[in-house]
């Protein structure tokens, strides 16, 4: 009898993994494969750094609530996002789109336009693409080159023991986001008349349908000529990405959920659905935000800034991966993250 596993039994890492097992490399100029945000690339002088993210409908977005300039936007910051967690800079991005003929012209320039809006914002060029039908859904895939030299180039695995686990911005927003424009389109379906409730919730609305890659954060710590020693960026989950680099680097880690970034607005609509605000920013993905290690000793040149806040430390591996609650009791870190193949 033929073997069958279900997808959902291995998860979308489980797969990966799985995957690149019986991948060869046949070039020395590929310095790094499968396994960090980007592929890295030696090009003599400098390292090009590659990556690929697509979009897919009703799994990534959904028309009745995603503008298409939005769209285009977003399509090309989660992939400029996964560069600067290479601490790299971002030159060029090719765009394959497949669309079925529900979709006017106007409306595929309308995604053009955010796309060309990001390019512009972010400087970088688009070289090319795929043009294709889908039967189904709207699917954009967009990949990345970069660029970083040699010695500025950090990876998922670098991180120490001891080494001060930093976030940027804030988390749980963009979770919090989908979760009130999922509640208008359900009330929508159920009575077109009724106007979306959408009053107080502009900034998450926006972290969710129009979020930004921190290129910001990667000149402001070269600035400061402090050089993360790892890092990763928050597309699926502070918890699942902590996971990530522990795992990469052969560490442990301890954070402390007090610690953890959460802006008032997230924080309030979380409590309007009786949700915990900690969950959400712990395993609510699409913040786009950077997660990262530096030295202790770099902690007096980041610990003022408005960008950043340190959440924990790497400890050894065999301490494990934690959570420090606030009546201080100390939970496993666990990651619900998302898996693509159950929804
Ligand atoms: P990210 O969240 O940073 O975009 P992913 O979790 O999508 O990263 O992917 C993790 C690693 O696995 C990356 O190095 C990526 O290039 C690689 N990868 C993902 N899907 C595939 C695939 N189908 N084939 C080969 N490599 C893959
Ligand atoms: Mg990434």
């Amino acid at each position: 009898m033929e073997n069958r596993t279900e997808l959902e039994k291995l998860g979308e890492f489980g797969l990966i993994e799985k995957l690149s097992i019986g991948v060869k490399k046949y070039h020395d100029s590929t310095v790094k494969g499968i396994g960090d945000d980007a592929a890295v690339i030696d090009c003599g002088d400098k390292y090009m750094l590659i990556s690929t993210d697509t979009l897919v409908e009703n799994i990534h977005f959904n028309l009745m609530y995603s503008p298409l300039m939005h769209l285009g936007y977003k399509a090309v910051i989660v992939n400029l996002s996964d560069i600067y967690a290479m601490n790299g800079d971002v030159r060029q991005i090719v765009v394959s789109i497949a669309v079925s003929n529900r979709f006017s012209v106007e409306a595929i320039e309308e995604i053009y336009a955010g796309i060309n809006k990001a390019c512009e914002l972010y400087q970088v060029d688009l070289v090319g693409g795929d043009t294709t039908t889908s039967l189904s859904g709207l699917v954009i895939t967009i990949t990345v080159v970069g660029e970083v030299a040699k010695d500025e180039i950090v990876y998922r695995s670098g991180g120490k023991d001891n080494e001060l686990l930093v976030v940027t911005g804030n988390l749980g927003g963009a979770f919090m986001g989908l979760q009130v424009l999922e509640r208008e389109k359900e009330m929508y379906k159920e009575n077109p008349e009724l106007q979306p409730v959408l009053e107080g919730v502009d900034y998450i609305l926006e972290r969710q349908l129009k979020p930004e890659a921190r290129k910001d954060v990667v000149h402001y710590l070269k600035n400061l000529s402090v050089k993360p020693t790892s890092m990763i960026d928050i597309s699926d989950g502070l918890a699942s990405e902590l996971l990530h680099l522990c795992k990469a680097g052969d560490l442990g880690c301890v954070i402390y959920d007090e610690k953890i970034p959460i802006d008032q607005e997230t924080f309030n609509v979380a409590r309007e659905f009786n949700l915990d605000p900690s969950t959400c920013a712990l395993n609510g993905g699409e913040d786009y935000e950077l997660l990262f290690s530096i030295k202790q000793t770099d902690y007096d040149k980041i610990k003022d800034s408005i960008h950043m806040k340190v959440i924990g430390h790497y400890v050894d591996k065999a301490a494990g991966c934690s959570i420090i609650a606030r009546d201080n009791s100390s939970l496993p870190l666990t990651a619900q993250g998302w898996n693509h193949f159950s929804e």
